[in-house]
């Protein structure tokens, strides 16, 4: 690493203590910035890393709420808004358990440059709450996002920043938040949120948008080997939005799933997911994988523990969440002749494991460009709410698929430009990254 970078990652970490996923998502950004720091000064000055590497804003609050047991639950709520130099904060909520201030800064620095890829007006941001949704009432999970909103509401807007959803948050929660939001404020901004149920300004594509763009990325990738996914075997961990739509387009594109995972355990099944039981358990019932194997009979099983990398395949799609898959999984990945990894979820592979599957030569796709397809639907669905109107089908099926191929074009010649062919890591970092250096030091200092 350049010595200006590695002190200015010692900086951070001194700066930020007990903060791992935050400095992890730092250092991978640094590595990939040595270049800059001799092909461009300007933008590898102090002014400009120190300010990258601090949010403009966090703000941590209390999310008092009644279950219903008449008890008082007490959560805490966060918003990070970290970039608003190419549009207003832009990022999703994530509500789970391990949720913390490291994991949301994390996530807002990692989209911040997702988003300056998608080429879109929008800044970066990230937010959450260390509530599980799970095994909770409808009615306890209204009175929590009314309470939640409560307090946001007076941090965002169309203009400042528009939160979506993430993991444990979709459509039943964005529509809890929004109708808090309309409440409390009594105005119909529609583009305050994005995420949103057709009937009430939401885009179309939206919902399938992240898995999708992650399989057009994937696509890309395989193209510039003269390669497709027809034919090929494919594991997708998770099996909420991402993963689901991720394994809806790699089957129409001729692939055959073979396994998919929750939180307790994975389901392998040989003769292809059946993605639509996949969605009528997942999305409607919202019951465990292992009822899959009692729908669908004989050709699934399912496996409690163990690690569903385990599972041979040709291309692998992390769709579940950080550091999700390590150095061992990547070892035995490359082990059984994968040829591609594309990460759907934000930051699923470790240091480690990136390093092995670069080292292999396997085509490895960071997050932050394959991912973005969410995203920049979000973005579109922005577009629509600010014009009135609403898109069709294919029509916004087709941006995003221009925007993923745009985005993959940048990490492909920024790499060659800069001297790494093929490194999409570097490709991904190096253009976000001077994408929003440019607008920063066009701001001044602000
Ligand atoms: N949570 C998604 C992401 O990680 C989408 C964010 C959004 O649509 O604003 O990119």
């Amino acid at each position: 690493m350049h010595p200006r970078l590695q002190t200015q990652l010692d900086l951070v970490t001194a700066r930020n203590p007990g903060e791992p996923e935050f400095l992890q998502a730092v250092q991978e950004l640094m590595l990939s910035l040595s270049p800059i720091a001799g092909r461009r000064p300007d933008y590898a000055q102090w002014s400009v890393l120190k300010r990258m590497c601090e949010p403009e804003r966090q703000i941590i609050f209390r999310v008092p709420w009644v279950d219903d047991a008449g008890e008082v639950q007490i959560n805490r709520g966060f918003r990070v808004e970290f970039s608003s130099v190419l549009g207003p904060y832009k990022g999703g909520l994530r509500f789970h358990p391990s949720v913390n201030i490291s994991i949301v800064k994390f996530l807002g620095f990692e989209q911040v440059f997702k988003n300056a890829l998608t080429g879109l007006p929008i800044g970066g941001g990230k937010g959450g709450s260390d509530f599980d949704p799970k095994g909770r009432s409808d009615g306890e999970v209204m009175r929590f996002c009314q309470s939640f909103m409560t307090e946001l509401h007076r941090h965002i807007g169309e203009y400042t920043d528009v939160p979506a959803g993430d993991i444990g948050v979709g459509a039943r929660e964005l529509g809890y938040l929004f109708g808090q939001y309309k409440r409390i404020t009594n105005r119909y901004e529609s583009g305050v949120l994005t995420g949103k149920g057709l009937s009430w300004g939401g885009s179309r594509v939206r919902t399938e948008a992240t898995g999708y763009g992650t399989v057009y990325f994937a696509q890309e990738m395989l193209a510039t080997r003269g390669d497709s996914f027809d034919g090929k075997r494919v594991v997708i961990s998770g099996s909420g939005n991402v993963a689901t739509y991720a394994a809806q387009k790699a089957e129409q594109l001729g692939a055959t799933v073979v396994a998919v995972s929750d939180s307790g355990g994975y389901v392998v099944d040989e003769s292809g997911i059946d993605v639509a039981l996949l969605q009528e358990i997942k999305e409607q019932r919202r019951e465990r994988l292992t009822e899959y194997v009692s729908a669908k009979g004989a050709s699934a099983h399912h496996v409690a523990d163990g690690s569903i990398w385990d599972v041979p395949c040709d291309i692998a799609l992390p769709c579940a969440t950080q550091n999700e898959l390590t150095g061992r999984d990547a070892k035995t990945l490359v082990e059984h002749g994968v040829g591609l990894v594309a990460e759907g979820a934000n930051m699923p592979c470790t240091t480690d494991a990136v390093e092995v599957l670069r080292d292999a030569g396997v085509l490895y796709a960071p997050g932050k460009a394959s991912n973005a397809g969410g995203v920049a639907t979000s973005a579109l669905e922005m577009q629509q709410n600010a014009s009135r109107e609403s898109w069709g089908f294919e029509e916004t099926e087709d941006r995003l698929r221009e925007i993923m191929s745009s985005i993959h074009e940048q990490c492909v010649a920024t790499a060659d430009e800069y001297g790494d062919p093929g490194n999409y890591v570097m490709g991904a970092n190096l253009s976000g990254y001077l994408r929003v250096a440019d607008a920063m030091v066009a701001l001044g200092v602000v």
